[in-house]
């Protein structure tokens, strides 16, 4: 495993953003003296201070958001996309150092630092461009003398939640539709993660019109709930764990607001004996490892016809086991960092002690890298019975399950015998088989011969326990606006 020198680090102090709530176009001193502590997940040592934002800045945030939207929403489509497009010119400036705070405050390798940075300037690029083009039913006479126009307005001030896996891209991934829908919005990151989101609120400030994009960092308990609770806020939307969807859903409830719901993922992989086993391995290299397997798509639990189980298992374990682990900063082959914190670390060695106690076998990995930091070996767990633990929950580690089947029938019940339904993949060459399978997992994406490809055209979004709501494409514009059905009598 790669480490750096005592000496390197990956941050120079001015690099960072001022550690507090960014309100109404500024950095502010936030109600309360408390910080919370940045950790490097790689040398488990501070590395910078966030103050902790509290229900009276949450509140100040969102009058804040409430002033700006009617100015916002005014602009015309033409201006919203040229904001959006200087936007995206300002983070590709950027991208050095946004991938580098990313990194120093997740462990991410370079390279995938640098992809979460280039797909934030796609997705602001692709709502620049998909804001001018909106679509719905034509104006018309559906009524006798009746003429019908139907309007698409912002939903106003919109609250945002995001997770530590993708702390840039999934601020982007909300941030790019809220605005270009005409909204405003506040925006909570994860507090293991607020560098580079203050980044960026820093580096657009001059772009946006103050109030337009607050960033009030802290805690989900507080200011999350008061987010999702707030009378002013017209959508509440998170990405997060299952838990935190059903906490947010439950105070949104009290002011009817809507809710937004990106959670977990336990994505089958589903084999059968005719797919190419060599590209199923080679692809599941980089879908179940991506990000340390912190990564709601993963492709983590294979179930494999039997008869191929032997020949596949051998080739995804000779694929896991190239994976070069190792901290960022440590070269550019680097693919595989640590977990993001203690706690999640001792969640993800807990599966795998309790499956291996239970008779499950590990192919490869295991256990804990040795040494700092919160290294887990890339993993690949065999002679997986059916319904066992670390088949059915969300590990978000880099560990694959492999099960095997015998017939097409129970392949489908069983991919689908999971509280989630975000992802799945079915590898085949036979046509029919694929299409057939394809329509009865139960996935808001589902890829053939192929697993992790993510577009901006495309929607990305669950089913069942993964939530509701979708990111990316004309969905998420969709999503974050409503629609308004004005009628007109035009007899005479
Ligand atoms: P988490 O739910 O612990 O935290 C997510 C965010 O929710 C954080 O900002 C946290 O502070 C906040 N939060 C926690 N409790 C809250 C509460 N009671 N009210 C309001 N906000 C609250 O999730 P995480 O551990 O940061 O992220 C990992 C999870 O995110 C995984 O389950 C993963 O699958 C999921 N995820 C899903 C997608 C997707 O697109 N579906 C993408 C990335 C991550």
């Amino acid at each position: 495993m790669r480490r750096r020198s005592e000496a390197s680090s990956l941050l120079r102090q001015t690099d960072l953003p001022p550690g507090l709530p960014f309100i109404d176009g500024a950095f502010r001193p936030g109600s309360s003296s408390q910080a919370i502590n940045v950790i490097d997940p790689c040398t488990e040592r501070v590395i910078a201070q966030i103050a902790e934002g509290t229900v009276e800045d949450t509140d100040v945030a969102v009058a804040a958001a409430v002033k700006a939207a009617p100015g916002w929403a005014a602009l015309t489509p033409k201006e919203r996309s040229e904001t959006l497009h200087r936007i995206a010119d300002r983070v590709s400036e950027n991208s050095e150092l946004l991938a580098r705070l990313e990194s120093a405050n997740t462990g991410k390798p370079g390279m995938v630092a640098e992809d979460d940075v280039a797909q934030t300037v796609d997705t602001f690029r692709f709502m620049a461009g998909a804001l001018r083009a909106t679509t719905s039913a034509a104006a018309g006479r559906y009524a006798a003398d009746h003429l019908s126009t139907i309007l698409r307005e912002p939903l106003g001030v919109v609250g945002v939640v995001t997770p530590w896996n993708y702390p840039l891209l999934m601020a982007a991934w909300k941030i790019a539709p809220i605005l270009a829908a005409g909204n405003t919005l506040v925006i909570k990151p994860s507090e293991q993660t607020p560098l580079t989101t203050l980044k960026f609120a820093e580096l657009v400030a001059d772009l946006l019109p103050p109030g337009v994009l607050n960033v009030v960092p802290g805690y989900g308990p507080t200011v999350g709930t008061r987010l999702a609770e707030h009378p002013d806020v017209a959508m509440i939307a998170l990405t997060g764990s299952v838990r935190s969807g059903k906490a947010v859903a439950q105070a949104a409830a009290a002011t009817l607001k809507r809710v937004h719901l990106e959670l977990g993922g336990k994505a089958p992989v589903v084999i059968f004996p005719d797919a190419d086993l060599d590209s199923a391995a080679t692809a599941l290299r980089t879908a179940g490892f991506w990000n340390s397997g912190q990564e709601c798509g993963a492709g983590c639990r294979v179930l494999v016809h039997a008869d191929v189980a032997e020949r596949f298992t051998a080739l995804l374990v000779e694929q896991v086991s190239t994976l070069v682990v190792g901290e960022p900063g440590t070269g550019d082959d680097v693919e595989l960092g640590p977990l993001i914190s203690k706690a999640h670390f001792d969640r993800v060695t807990g599966y795998l002690e309790r499956a291996q106690a239970a008779g499950v076998r590990a192919a490869l990995g295991g256990s804990a890298l040795a040494g700092n930091g919160y290294f887990v070996a890339p993993t690949v767990l065999v002679d997986v019975p059916e319904g066992a633990e670390c088949a059915q929950e969300e590990i978000f580690g880099p560990v694959i399950t492999v099960e095997t089947f015998t017939d097409e029938a129970e392949a489908i019940a069983r991919a689908n015998a999971v509280p989630y339904g975000l992802s799945a993949s079915v590898w085949t060459d036979d046509a029919r088989r694929s299409h057939d399978v394809a329509a009865r997992l139960d996935a808001g994406t589902v890829w053939v011969n192929a697993h992790l490809v993510l577009a901006n055209e495309v929607p990305w979004g669950g089913f069942k326990g993964s939530g509701y709501g979708r990111d990316l494409s004309i969905y998420a514009l969709d999503d974050y606006s409503r629609t308004k059905h004005v009628m007109h009598h035009v007899g005479r």
